[in-house]
């Protein structure tokens, strides 16, 4: 028997999601998440696809789970109790999803004493994420020693970014001495949702170049030149680009010096202003797309004007990376907003005729799970939804290292 099953764990700092999938026909066995890790109020939900267990949906278990190690014990045990667990000889590799591979790591790596080290190393690049990726990994080595284990980096996808793209306009040695360059985030998403896209318009990705536009709580734009992303819209961290649920994306710095100077604010209050209070939720009071344009439907000023700045800042990056890639084949909306709301991918694309785009609003307003076209049969350049799906890439890419 081939080992084909691939666990893929995003681990959060309280929060541990993960899927089981069985690569030989891309299955998924088992989706599941714990939250609240840490807290007496923790929750693991498990959901078994597939054998005696599916049949009985979703199974919650609540009461506190102490840390990390305890919530994969937990989710260990309940994948057994499906007959899909981690001792099984079926399983070949655990995929972690982790936020920043720094300059240092550009493709998927089989995780040994070495790698951790240097992606505990890059903790001060993304040290809200990081740690809990480093936790999950330390974790899932100790319970399957033996087993290989991949770390799959969201930073990877844009690392093919040309130097004078990536790199900011500031002093030289200061920014090499520090790091300080543009990284960009949702790569898996985005490497996933481009490849897609050239199959959707039936042809190869080298020969297709794509804006990819993910739009979910946090958002991003990429621009990618047959299969290779050329620019993207977060930096050194996503806080960079799009106006998102809760961060600022682009600002003048200055507006940093000024918070300190003059409003007498601290660094970490000014990182939690832009991270957690900004974007939607700073402009109008709510982070969720769906209420912010349900208020802006019955009228509401702030909701309104957060939807417009929302509007505004996708059509200018989209007009940007028209211009970054000089032919446009495809426009692909993807993540919560940009799968489910046919507003939005109206909103952003009305008035760019002049770059090709246009939409057929009859498709654009039909809801699918499927990846579809929905620009207007005259347009030149093609509209594109795909449902991005991040576990199935982080799987895909762990089962192709450790198969060779
Ligand atoms: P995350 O970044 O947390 O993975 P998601 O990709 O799940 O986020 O997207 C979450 C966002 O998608 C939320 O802001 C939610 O309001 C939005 N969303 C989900 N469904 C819709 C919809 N039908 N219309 C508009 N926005 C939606």
């Amino acid at each position: 028997m081939t080992a084909s099953r691939v666990l893929v764990l995003n681990s959060g700092s309280s929060s541990v999601k993960y899927q089981l999938l069985d690569m030989a026909d891309s299955s998924r066995l088992a989706v599941g998440l714990v939250e609240r890790i840490g807290e007496e109020t923790s929750r693991l939900t498990h959901e078994p696809l597939t054998g005696p267990g599916a049949a009985g949906g979703k199974r919650v278990t609540e009461g506190p789970i102490a840390d990390h190690a305890a919530a994969l014990r937990a989710v260990s045990a309940e994948l057994a109790a499906d007959g899909l667990g981690l001792d099984s000889p079926e399983l070949a590799a655990v995929g972690h999803r982790v936020v920043h591979g720094g300059t240092k790591f550009t493709h998927p790596t089989l995780i040994d004493d070495a790698v951790l080290a240097e992606i505990r190393a890059l903790i001060p690049l993304a040290p809200l994420h990081n740690p809990a990726n480093v936790t999950g990994i330390e974790v899932a080595r100790e319970l399957r020693p033996d087993l290989p284990q991949v770390a799959v980096f969201d930073t990877a996808f844009h690392s093919t970014m040309p130097e004078h793209v990536a790199r900011y306009a500031i002093d030289a040695a200061t920014a090499d001495k520090y790091s300080i360059r543009r990284y960009g985030f949702h790569g898996t998403s985005h490497a996933y949702v481009a490849r897609a896209t050239a199959r959707l318009l039936g042809k190869a990705e080298e020969d297709v170049n794509v804006i990819v536009l993910h739009l979910g709580n946090g958002a991003s734009a990429s621009a990618v030149h047959g299969g290779v992303c050329v620019e993207t819209s977060m930096g050194l961290t996503p806080l960079e680009g799009l106006v998102m649920g809760t961060r600022s994306g682009d600002l003048d710095p200055a507006v940093v010096f000024h918070l300190a100077r003059v409003g007498g604010m601290s660094i970490d209050e000014i990182d939690s202003l832009l991270n957690k209070k900004s974007g939607l939720l700073g402009l109008c009071g709510d982070n969720d797309m769906r209420e912010v344009q349900r208020r802006a439907e019955e009228g509401d000023a702030s909701a309104r004007l957060a939807l417009a700045s929302y509007i505004h800042r996708l059509k200018k990056y989209i007009g940007a990376y028209s211009a970054v890639l000089g032919r446009v084949d495809a426009v692909a909306f993807t993540a919560g907003v940009g799968e489910n709301s046919s507003q939005i991918r109206e909103m952003a694309l009305a008035g760019l005729a002049e770059l090709g785009l246009a939409l057929d609003l009859e498709a654009n307003s039909v809801r699918s799970p499927e990846p579809r076209l929905v620009s207007a049969e005259y347009a030149r350049v093609a509209v594109a939804v795909v449902p991005t799906d991040e576990e199935l890439e982080i799987a895909s890419q762990t089962y192709a290292l450790v198969t060779g």
